[in-house]
């Protein structure tokens, strides 16, 4: 229980430092928000979306699941990018994978892991997808590749959901980027398939 009492404690500081730097901040962001980006990113602890931009709160509206996933089915993130497009009409949509992703990785592996193996499928079907591609290189030249394939797929799945061709339709302020990240040196790179309006 120390541990928790000591994050407790950490968020104390925290909020005070915030509010030394800032002090309209809190009573601001308790008005509401106005994030202009939607983030789509892996749940891995090693990418955290706010600090690796160095952004404070209320800058970026943000949904993880294990290897920033978008399947056609899932409530959870078409929810987010409904209420991200439609309320908070973000003009950014980041899908940021990672190089090293547990979740690709297993996808690539030919092991049973269970529960999980249902989500990974869409990983596996990104990777037959480009098979051609993937099929002559090493194990950790294809688990990079495919972390960046992975990423291009998604921003393709976001393109064709009806949230955003039909926002698409009414503004063209809006934009799917491509992102991923580098464990080893915590950079960014844009993969550069960003996918907009061509209305
Ligand atoms: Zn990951």
């Amino acid at each position: 229980m120390d541990t928790l009492q000591s994050l407790l404690d950490q968020n104390k500081e925290w909020a005070k430092t915030q509010k030394e730097k800032n002090p309209e901040l809190f009573e601001r962001l308790s008005k509401g928000q106005q994030p202009n980006l939607l983030w789509i990113g892996c749940s891995d602890s090693r990418v955290p979306a706010n600090q690796i931009m160095d952004l404070p709160p209320g800058e970026m509206f943000v949904h993880r699941n294990i290897a920033n996933m978008v399947v056609h089915s899932d409530l959870n993130l078409l929810s987010v990018l409904q209420y991200a497009v439609e309320a908070l009409e973000v003009e950014h949509i980041v899908v940021c994978g990672h190089y090293g992703c547990g979740g690709v990785k297993a996808a690539l592996e030919d092991q049973k892991l269970g529960l999980i193996d249902n989500w990974l499928e869409y990983i596996r079907d990104v990777a037959r997808l480009h098979s051609d591609q993937l099929q002559v290189l090493s194990f950790d030249e294809k688990h990079d590749l495919l972390c960046e394939l992975n990423v291009q797929e998604q921003v393709k799945n976001i393109a064709e959901t009806n949230i955003v061709t039909d926002a698409w339709e009414q503004r063209d302020n809006l934009t799917v980027h491509g992102w991923i990240y580098n464990l080893e040196n915590g950079r960014l790179k844009d993969l550069d398939v960003s996918v907009k309006s061509t209305g």
